[in-house]
């Protein structure tokens, strides 16, 4: 035998029972985002290096350390997509999709992280995500949150909400030159990520998760309480959104959305099933990013969800992956039995009922037990007989029922 060639580290395959829950998610978020009035954009999987190095931003870690970038035979540099904002909005100005007023799109597919794999956190994975583009007023923050927890509670998932704001470009700069003083006064306490982050990134050091850190983060300056009137009006009026919704969350203030880009309202989706990578999505406000690259000043706010982990919150729920099962399975006694079972088989689809036979035939126990494990209801039992007398048994297999049906009537009665 040839040497066997594995897939790459932190890419996984999703065999067919696994992507029946991805259909699953894809299906309900389809049907939810459309009640909202979100459309579904499909951007490829490559763009231009630069795009993200703009849009993600160059000091972030995705960038930095994270992106898959080659060059195409020499010509440009390209890059896999670690999310799918910047190839979204990248969309929306290329298209002039802006003169149209405000939009409301969603993507789902496949991102790409050279991240360290492990439990919930992968090389390749899939998000879901919406943007909101063109509404600079709260309450389209507050609908947006909404969404997201009407997803959730569409797919019997708990799912706990955490809200935030970061500020805007009057109230934050003096804010960051307190908490970088702060932090660099107790810069000895706290880890070497806080350490190297806290001149360029401090807010992103207040999301540090190192146990050892907390104590000092715990104590630093708050953003909350020293607001610009503009931003804390914005965030009072998303909160009374969501409780006008009924949509529950935590206020946690040490919350970020590390660019700057980000301005006001962050949010964050956790679940206690998913162990330390507890974030099942994030979103935020992001009024500056349309206009970094390159389109007219637009506000915009958006989230995106991470699949992978939601398939696990699912699993620890105990909620089985919906999985068509054939109507019926057509037992066939004998090469006559075969041919009609084909025939029948094709007139049961057509009609949209899902049915199996076993093509390779044989013996009749072992159709049978073939019956059992691919789940179907019914066996149906063809062999010269029925076919001379167009009259067969309906057996249910979890009965052990059996139905006398005519062969002509097989469609009506099974439906
Ligand atoms: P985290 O703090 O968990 O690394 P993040 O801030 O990098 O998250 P975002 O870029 O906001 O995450 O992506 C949104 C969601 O995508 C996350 O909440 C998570 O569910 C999922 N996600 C992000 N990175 C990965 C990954 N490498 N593997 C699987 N899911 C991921
Ligand atoms: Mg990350």
């Amino acid at each position: 035998m040839a040497t066997k060639i594995n897939g790459v580290k932190g890419m996984n395959d999703l065999l067919p029972g696994q992507a029946a829950r991805w259909q699953e998610m894809e299906a309900v978020a389809r049907e939810v985002f459309a009640l909202y009035g979100y459309r579904e954009v499909r951007t490829p999987v490559v763009e231009p290096a630069q795009l993200f190095a703009r849009g993600v931003g160059e000091a972030t870690d995705i960038v930095k350390k994270e992106m898959y970038v080659f060059e195409d035979k020499g010509e440009d540099l390209l890059a896999l997509r670690p999310e799918g904002t910047a190839g979204t909005v990248r969309a929306f100005i290329e298209h002039g999709a802006f003169v149209e007023g405000p939009q409301k799109w969603f993507y789902m597919g496949p991102m790409f992280r050279r991240e360290r794999p492990q439990k919930g956190r992968y090389r390749q994975f899939h998000q879901i995500g919406c943007e909101a583009f063109g509404v600079a007023e709260p309450f389209i923050d507050a609908e947006q949150i909404a969404l997201l927890d009407d997803y959730f509670a569409r797919l019997g998932v708990r799912a706990e909400l955490k809200l935030n704001t970061v500020g805007d470009g009057s109230c934050r700069p003096a804010y960051l030159q307190d908490l970088r003083a702060y932090l660099a006064s107790r810069k000895g306490e706290l880890c070497p990520d806080c350490n190297e982050r806290m001149e360029r990134n401090p807010l992103r050091v207040l999301d540090c998760k190192v146990e050892s850190c907390q104590p000092v983060l715990a104590e630093a300056p708050r953003l909350l309480e020293r607001l610009c009137p503009e931003c804390a009006a914005h965030f009072d009026a998303v909160r009374s959104g969501l409780d006008a919704l009924g949509v529950r969350y935590t206020v946690d203030t040490r919350l970020v959305r590390g660019l700057d880009y980000y301005v006001r309202t962050a949010y964050e989706f956790t679940s206690d099933a998913l162990g330390s990578q507890s974030a099942v999505a994030g979103g935020g406000r992001y009024d500056g990013l349309v206009e970094t690259l390159g389109g007219p000043p637009t506000p915009g706010i958006g989230f995106a969800l991470g699949q992978e982990r939601l398939a696990m919150i699912l699993e620890k729920a105990g909620r089985a992956a919906p999985e068509r099962k054939p109507v019926v399975f057509f037992v066939s006694a004998d090469a006559d039995g075969a041919r009609e079972a084909l025939r029948r088989a094709a007139e049961l689809r057509r009609a949209g009922i899902a049915c199996e036979l076993d093509p390779r035939g044989g013996k009749m126990k072992a159709q049978f037990k073939q019956a059992e494990r691919v789940g179907a209801r019914y066996a149906l039992v063809l062999g010269g007989n029925e076919v001379a007398t167009g009259q067969a048994k309906l057996k249910d297999l979890a009965t052990r029922e059996e139905t006398p049906v005519a062969l002509a009537e097989l469609v009506a009665r099974v439906r």
